[in-house]
């Protein structure tokens, strides 16, 4: 049994509060030590009552992005997870691949922005990145039964003993880019819709912040609830799933699934398709990642699918909500241009949720910076970070009235 010594970045957010509630759950298996918020002092040192060894950084103070990165790469920490809300996690991240640790990533917006400069360096250091966006958690569960297949019972032993200690080219690496992409013929990314699933496109340029703001079935912080009602949460992860599983864009799909229960599936070139089902609560993939590779019993309620009764499914409304067509055309593109779509967007919802713009206004200055930006093919990560100033210059722009 391994005990995971992790620092929460962003422990005073949604994902934050729910990866201290599986800490919580699972003491002999989750030992927290260390914890950052960007401001919010009070909640944090609240937090800190409760995990009393835990390092402490407040990333708005002056030298707070340092203090970042002394979190991320701590002596006692195995295991960085990323909860931090838009791209502020990417050179922590990095700096904790760099010290060799493990990372889980909730943050899907620096896998967008660099998704490929992320996996490089951790398949060139030979550290896990661990998905904990529910849907890359479910196709990583899908995943490892192939990988199980394909191991020898030596390498298994291995696996359960060492999993961190891995060659980074072992072909079981989990990454999952040495899962063999040949047997998935497609990703499906599930969908809940968001609160205006079914309203006439016309009523869409009505939205107020209060009825975005509304998720039909997830609680989570602002900025990913106003995505998930764009739709633009949908696309970042199919761009987040492009990178975290190596396969291309053509291969990543989306179905709505007002449910939330099945949280993605992967169809294989048998067209069997394998689905990861569970209550729609954050604990479950935070859990996971943490603990993979073993499943370890919890409090978390089971699924009841006499009281389900049913699952549902249908097809996206691509031509109301943009958000997955432009997130497509950025993935397929690559380059620079998913900076630029995930700048522009997180200006768009700062914006929006100041009341500064209408809802349509979201995706119509992510479309605009978009078509204005020449793509930097093969794309460095200076190249990357420049791309990513520029958007959001020019989507700040575009938004002032
Ligand atoms: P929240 O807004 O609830 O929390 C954000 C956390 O990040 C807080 O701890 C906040 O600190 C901190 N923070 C905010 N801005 C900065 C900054 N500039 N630099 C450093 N830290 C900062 O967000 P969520 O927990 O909902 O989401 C976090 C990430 O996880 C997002 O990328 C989201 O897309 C992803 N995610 C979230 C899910 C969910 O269920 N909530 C599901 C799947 C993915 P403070 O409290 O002091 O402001
Ligand atoms: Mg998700």
């Amino acid at each position: 049994m391994r005990k995971r010594r992790v620092v929460i970045l962003g422990a005073t957010g949604s994902i934050g509060e729910s990866a201290r509630k599986v800490a919580r759950d699972l003491p002999d298996r989750m030992e927290i030590v260390g914890m950052s918020a960007h401001s919010n002092a009070e909640k944090l040192r609240e937090a800190a009552k409760e995990f009393p060894g835990a390092k402490l950084a407040l990333s708005s103070e002056p030298g707070g992005s340092e203090k970042l990165i002394e979190l991320a790469t701590l002596p006692e920490a195995d295991m960085v997870l990323i909860a931090i809300v838009g791209t502020g996690g990417l050179r922590p991240a990095l700096a904790a691949i760099e010290a060799g640790k493990d990372i889980a990533v909730a943050s899907k917006e620096i896998l967008v922005m660099a998704g490929e400069a992320v996996m490089n360096a951790a398949r060139r250091k030979g550290v896990h990145v661990l998905p904990v966006d529910s849907e890359h958690n479910a196709i990583f569960q899908c995943l490892e039964g192939q990988r199980a297949e394909r191991t020898s019972n030596i390498e298994q032993r291995t696996l359960k003993e060492e999993p961190a200690r891995l060659p980074a080219d072992s072909k079981f690496d989990v990454h999952c880019s040495t899962f063999s992409s040949a047997n998935i013929r497609r990703l499906i990314l599930t969908a809940s819709g968001g609160p205006f699933r079914t309203w006439p496109a016309e009523r869409l340029a009505d939205v107020t912040l209060e009825q975005a703001l509304k998720h039909p079935t997830w609680t989570m912080g602002a900025k990913i609830t106003i995505d998930s009602a764009t739709l633009f949460n949908k696309g970042l992860e199919m761009i987040e799933a492009r990178w975290l599983f190596d396969v291309e864009m053509a291969r990543v799909e989306v179905i709505v699934h007002p449910q939330s229960i099945v949280h993605s599936m992967v169809e294989f070139r048998d067209s069997s398709v394998l689905a990861q089902l569970s209550v729609t609560d954050m604990c479950f993939p935070i859990q996971y990642a943490v603990t993979w590779p073993d499943r370890v019993p919890n409090r978390l309620p089971p699924l009841d699918f006499a009281r389900l009764g049913k699952l549902e499914f249908e097809a996206p409304r691509l031509a109301d909500f943009p958000a997955l067509n432009l997130a497509r055309a950025a993935g397929e593109t690559g380059g620079t241009l998913p900076a630029v779509l995930n700048a522009a967007n997180e200006i768009a919802v700062a914006t929006f949720l100041a009341r500064g713009c209408s809802f349509p206004a979201i995706w119509q200055t992510v479309e605009r910076t978009m078509s204005e930006h020449r793509s930097v093919a093969g794309a460095d990560l200076p190249a990357i970070m420049e791309a990513d100033q520029w958007a959001r210059r020019r989507a700040a722009e575009l938004l002032r009235p």
